[in-house]
């Protein structure tokens, strides 16, 4: 008899909060291709309430990433990425796009939207943002830091024109660290 061997999980994508579902999907398929991993999707985490601070109408994405770590379900998982349509910061900075710290990383969808700029909405470009930071983030959870090459996803993006420069590859330096 051949038994098949099924690959574990690898990454664990956990939406929290509202998420619309065909991006997940879409996210996920497209995060198995670029790490060559299998991905799943965990049960979705409610409203990250505990982590709003109310004068900056804004969430700690730190708070999120202890929340998500506390989750017994999620042990088994190398990696798990959490998913929020809401505005995240840490102290020292106006905004984050996201934030990772060991095997867990957290990513906002709200400032990838033109409609979050006052643009016309462009679903392609949003997609791409999303993949390059859940990329991006993952890339730190598998222990890359940032890169000095503009080119490369694991550069650090200030801004939007950042992310949509640097796209979701990684350079040759940083794809040879991982794989
Ligand atoms: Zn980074
Ligand atoms: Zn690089």
């Amino acid at each position: 008899m051949v038994s098949k061997m099924i690959q574990p999980i690898g990454i664990l994508l956990v939406p929290i909060g509202e998420i619309d579902e065909e991006l997940l999907e879409w996210l996920r398929i497209e995060l198995g291709k670029a790490f060559g991993k299998r991905v799943g999707t965990g049960s979705r985490m409610p409203h990250p309430d505990y982590a709003y601070h109310k004068g900056r109408n804004q969430y700690l994405s730190t708070a999120i990433l202890m929340e998500i770590n506390k989750k017994k379900e999620y042990k088994e998982y190398g990696k798990v990425l959490g998913i929020v349509d809401l505005d995240l910061y840490v102290p020292q900075l106006n905004f984050v796009f996201g934030e990772a710290s060991q095997r867990i990383a957290v990513i906002s969808l709200i400032r990838l939207r033109q409609e979050f700029y006052g643009l016309a909405p462009d679903p392609m470009l949003f997609q791409r943002r999303v993949l390059t930071e859940a990329i991006h983030e993952l890339g730190h959870t598998y222990g890359l830091g940032h890169c000095p090459n503009s080119h490369c996803v694991m550069y650090f993006s200030n801004s939007l024109s950042d992310t949509d420069r640097k796209g979701p590859e990684f350079c040759f330096t940083c794809r040879n660290q991982i794989f």
